[in-house]
């Protein structure tokens, strides 16, 4: 692996991870589409089972897989990677690997769906327990520590409601009790920001999102700062099977590389579009972390290096005006999922947050009027005359 550690950020996200074939030129990673490596001889398949590096069977590792890994890995500084076969399974892991019977975690409230109702629904059964807390003020967190929690589990900016948590500040309050913080890096991706430098023990993503960036391939990254705590997530994922496939592994390797060209792109887009939105008499609130209307302005500056390409907003009417914007918009396409070249928009209460009750979703400020929206890569113009068209429809 090239040592391009102290490269800027766009050189790192073409390059990291990445080598000529030495036998081809190769400049393009292959896919290694192969179940299983053939050993020399005994010997050396004792040998790669014992520990000494080798591909053994691609569950537990295959070269086009790891060349994700290890670009992932460098750009959020980690020690290494494990790919996942969805986001899901990426959490999951986590939450299996530091979780168990007679544990609690504390995490953000306003979770990615599915991952908030995993720790209510199913790890119960399993005799862990969770509490739900607003991780926008740390304070929080600190009250909702417990002896017998080993995990702090956050997510910033937090989906769908875009408050952000001051992760050194939660890694502080976390590790002072002795537990891991993991941090949901999804909605900000490397390329704005590094939790394991502010102290996070564990970044993960879904990488169907920002880090693929084209809407066709649903994947997950798990990323520990040191070997000690990777070795601890890769004995589980890889028993667990929730591993990734060599081609969905070139597919992001593809998608990845321009993520700094797309994010750069996007976030102009969402800039803009928010700037415009916030100034829109129809408009009833809008949050989103670029703007300086954000709560948590100053906080975004301070550990991201931009806002992002999401935000979410009211219009004044409340559900009934919100449904007016998402079906007649003609450039948003109304799905649900972010981070692609394409611009997304949808309505969190009614779709990607429906399993959460509602007196609990209400409690997280998951309003019944938000409306999502994930700014792509198109003509700004367009998505402007686009919402201004809809906004004036109500
Ligand atoms: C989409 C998403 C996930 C889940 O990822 P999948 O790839 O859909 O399994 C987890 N966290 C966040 C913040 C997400 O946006």
């Amino acid at each position: 692996m090239k040592d391009i550690s102290k490269r800027g950020m766009m050189t790192r996200i073409i390059h990291a991870g990445q080598h000529v074939d030495p036998q081809t030129g190769a400049v393009a990673t292959p896919i290694y589409q192969t179940s299983t490596f053939s050993f020399r001889d005994a010997d050396h398949g004792a040998a790669c089972f014992g520990g000494e590096p080798g591909y053994k069977y691609t569950r537990l590792g295959n070269p086009t897989t790891e060349a994700l890994e290890n670009n992932i890995a460098q750009l959020e500084g980690g020690c290494g990677g494990l790919g996942a076969a969805s986001g899901m399974a990426a959490v999951n892991m986590v939450y299996l690997t530091i979780l168990s019977q007679g544990t609690h975690v504390v995490a953000t409230e306003s979770l990615y769906g599915p991952s908030r109702m995993i720790l209510e629904n199913e790890y119960p059964r399993f005799g862990v327990e969770s509490t739900f807390v607003d991780t926008s003020n740390p304070e929080n967190l600190a009250a909702a520590m417990q002896d017998n929690t080993k995990l702090v589990y956050i997510e910033t900016p937090a989906n769908p409601t875009l408050k952000l948590a001051d992760i050194k500040a939660c890694a502080e309050i976390a590790h002072a009790k002795g537990a891991v913080v993991a941090v949901d890096n999804t909605f900000a991706s490397p390329y704005l920001q590094n939790p394991l430098e502010l102290g996070a023990d564990i970044v993960l993503h879904s990488m169907t999102k920002f880090i693929n960036g084209h809407t066709d391939v649903v994947a997950g990254m798990v990323v520990a700062k040191d070997p000690d705590m990777l070795a601890r997530l890769a004995k589980v994922h890889y028993n667990m099977g929730g591993t990734m496939d060599p081609h969905q592994a070139w597919l992001v390797l593809r998608g990845v590389k321009s993520l700094g060209l797309r994010m750069e792109r996007a976030m102009e887009n969402a800039m803009k579009l928010a700037t415009f939105l916030e100034n829109h008499p129809k408009v009833d609130w809008i949050r989103y972390p670029g703007l300086e209307s954000h709560p948590q302005y100053a906080l975004a500056r301070k550990q991201m290096r931009g806002g992002g390409a999401v935000f979410s907003f009211g219009v004044k009417g409340g559900l009934e005006a919100g449904k007016t914007v998402i079906n007649n918009v003609e450039i948003p396409i109304l799905a649900v999922s972010l981070g692609g070249i394409e611009s997304l928009i949808e309505h969190p209460a009614s779709m990607t947050h429906a399993g959460i009750p509602a007196a609990e979703r209400l409690e997280a400020d998951i309003t019944d009027d938000l409306v999502r929206i994930a700014v792509g890569c198109e003509a700004y113009e367009d998505l402007e005359a686009d919402l201004a068209r809809v906004l004036d429809m109500i």
